[in-house]
């Protein structure tokens, strides 16, 4: 713990204790930090091997915690989404550190040669990481394996609506890590917004659009970069082009792993009206494929709290009174396990409430529309969704869909995806969010991509300095017309 200066008693009398704790941590990990500026590739290596350990010997203790929190949720499902994912990305960072280490040549203007140029890409220092409840471990980690490849120490804020998942966290980040390198901060929301108010040199904030506006603002005050990885009513469009089956089985399976509570989730679906009828009769099979039953099936999970379930059955609500086809593909939601049933809603509107939220559950308004263009307008009609899914073969199609929305990233033939390849960025745009992690994004999003101009002996700069003269004015001249 860094010295108290007395002189400030009275005034620290009334911080809030969680901020002096979370100021300490920070003060220590930008401590380290100074003491060593540029960890070694070694050292580096070796953080992240001791987070992938920890995450094959924690593994069963992080699933079963979270199945705890969620009321259900099979381990099979938090094995693949959230402890293989994190592995995958802690291998990808682990080989590929060396090449994103090596100093960049850059090009130099002709009038600088033969000078050099490069761009050495350094730690930023102390990163603050701040995760949901919906995928509670891969969410704080992954941005954690790009902050340790990068160079960085990190405090982690998992949700106050994973208490039990929050409590291993903690408990084996602090017997992998000393807390100068990673440490976790458990609490409540108000502990979430002191956090959120630290200075440090990065934040990494993944949530919803509402909160991040808050994250921003608070970072703003600090001028600390954010990265905001949020939400929003991601689309899926089925072409009349599209393999059908295939479109049902794939928006079938995103839309349900986790009963929807993902944020790349297929949200609603526009399908084009010649094929629709086939494509709800292909969904419904699919459904009843992948889940003979929902209350008592340890494949399909529970809603996180009441309030989310209540909020469900209100969108459900609200589209019957507006009369929306609602069909629920299952028995009645059982509020009890907190088990929802897949639901569709047939003939979605606009104007309905399931139609201006994040869903962020089992329920899939689908909209007819007719041309290609007319699913566009009803796309760029409200926010950049985080992804969008296009199913269909026609290109040109394909290509005018690609090119006239704009979304964080795009799976064709599929969903949720593109988020599994550490190759590409991932990340929203607009109320979205902004920044990219994942990868080589992520080292580089979480490190200073510092220029470096390296002057040689030999220079025409003499040339141009005062006293200014004809020769000068010569030179002006002549570099006005080649530029
Ligand atoms: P949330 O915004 O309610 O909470 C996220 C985190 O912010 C929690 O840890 C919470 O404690 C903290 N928080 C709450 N108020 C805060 C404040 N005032 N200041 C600082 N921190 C605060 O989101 P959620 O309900 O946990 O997660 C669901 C949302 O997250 C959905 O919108 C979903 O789309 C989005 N999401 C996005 C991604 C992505 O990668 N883009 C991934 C998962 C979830």
């Amino acid at each position: 713990m860094p010295e108290q200066d007395p002189s400030h008693s009275a005034a620290h009398q009334s911080v809030p204790p969680a901020t002096d704790r979370l100021t300490a941590v920070l003060t220590l990990q930008k401590r380290a930090h100074q003491a060593d500026m540029y960890p070694a590739l070694q050292t580096r290596r070796d953080r992240l091997d001791r987070l992938d350990r920890m995450l094959a010997e924690h593994g069963e203790r992080f699933s079963r915690a979270i199945d705890a929190d969620f009321g259900g949720r099979s381990g099979i499902v938090s094995s693949l989404t959230e402890i293989v994912t994190s592995r995958a990305a802690i291998r990808h960072a682990k080989r590929h550190l060396k090449a994103w280490m090596k100093p960049r040549k850059a090009s130099v203007s002709w009038t600088s040669r033969p000078s050099r140029a490069f761009i050495l890409t350094q730690p930023l220092g102390a990163v603050g990481i701040i995760g949901p409840w919906n995928y509670p471990l891969l969410l704080l980690l992954g941005p954690l394996a790009g902050a340790l490849a990068a160079g960085n120490r990190a405090m982690l804020k998992p949700s106050e609506l994973t208490p039990a998942f929050a409590e291993v966290l903690k408990a084996a980040v602090a017997a992998t890590f000393s807390e100068g390198e990673v440490a976790v901060i458990t609490g409540d929301v108000s502990v979430a917004q002191a956090f959120a108010a630290l200075p440090f040199d990065h934040l990494v904030f993944t949530g919803s659009t509402a909160v991040g506006r808050k994250v921003a603002e608070a970072a703003a005050r600090n001028l600390t970069p954010v990265t905001l990885e949020l939400g929003g009513k991601s689309p899926a469009i089925v072409d009349r082009s599209a393999n059908l089956e295939l479109a049902a089985e794939r928006i079938a399976w995103g839309k349900l792993i986790n009963s929807g509570q993902t944020c790349v989730a297929p949200d609603y679906a526009l399908v084009q009206r010649d094929v629709l009828a086939d494509f709800l009769q292909l969904f419904k099979a699919e459904v009843a494929r992948q889940y003979r039953t929902f209350e008592g099936n340890p494949d399909y999970t529970s809603i996180i709290n009441d309030r989310h379930f209540d909020r469900l059955n209100g969108l459900l609500e609200d589209a019957r009174a507006i009369g929306g086809e609602v069909e629920v593909l299952g028995d009645a939601p059982s509020r009890e396990q907190r088990i929802f049933p897949p639901a569709i809603i047939a003939n979605a509107k606009p104007g309905m409430a399931v139609m201006q939220e994040e869903i962020f559950g089992p329920i899939l308004p689908v909209i007819a529309y007719d041309t290609a263009d007319d699913a566009i307008a009803l796309v760029n009609a409200g926010d950049r969704p985080l992804s969008l899914y296009w199913f269909g073969t026609d290109k040109a199609v394909e290509e005018r869909i690609l090119k006239h929305t704009l979304a964080g990233g795009v799976t064709i033939n599929g969903t949720i995806l593109h988020l599994a390849q550490d190759g590409l960025p991932f990340g929203g745009v607009g109320a979205s969010g902004n920044g990219h992690y994942h990868g080589e994004y992520g080292f580089r999003a979480l490190s200073k991509e510092k220029p470096v101009f390296r002057q040689s002996r030999l220079s025409a700069m003499p040339l141009l300095y005062p006293p200014y003269g004809r020769l000068a004015r010569l030179i002006i001249r002549l570099l006005n017309r080649l530029a």
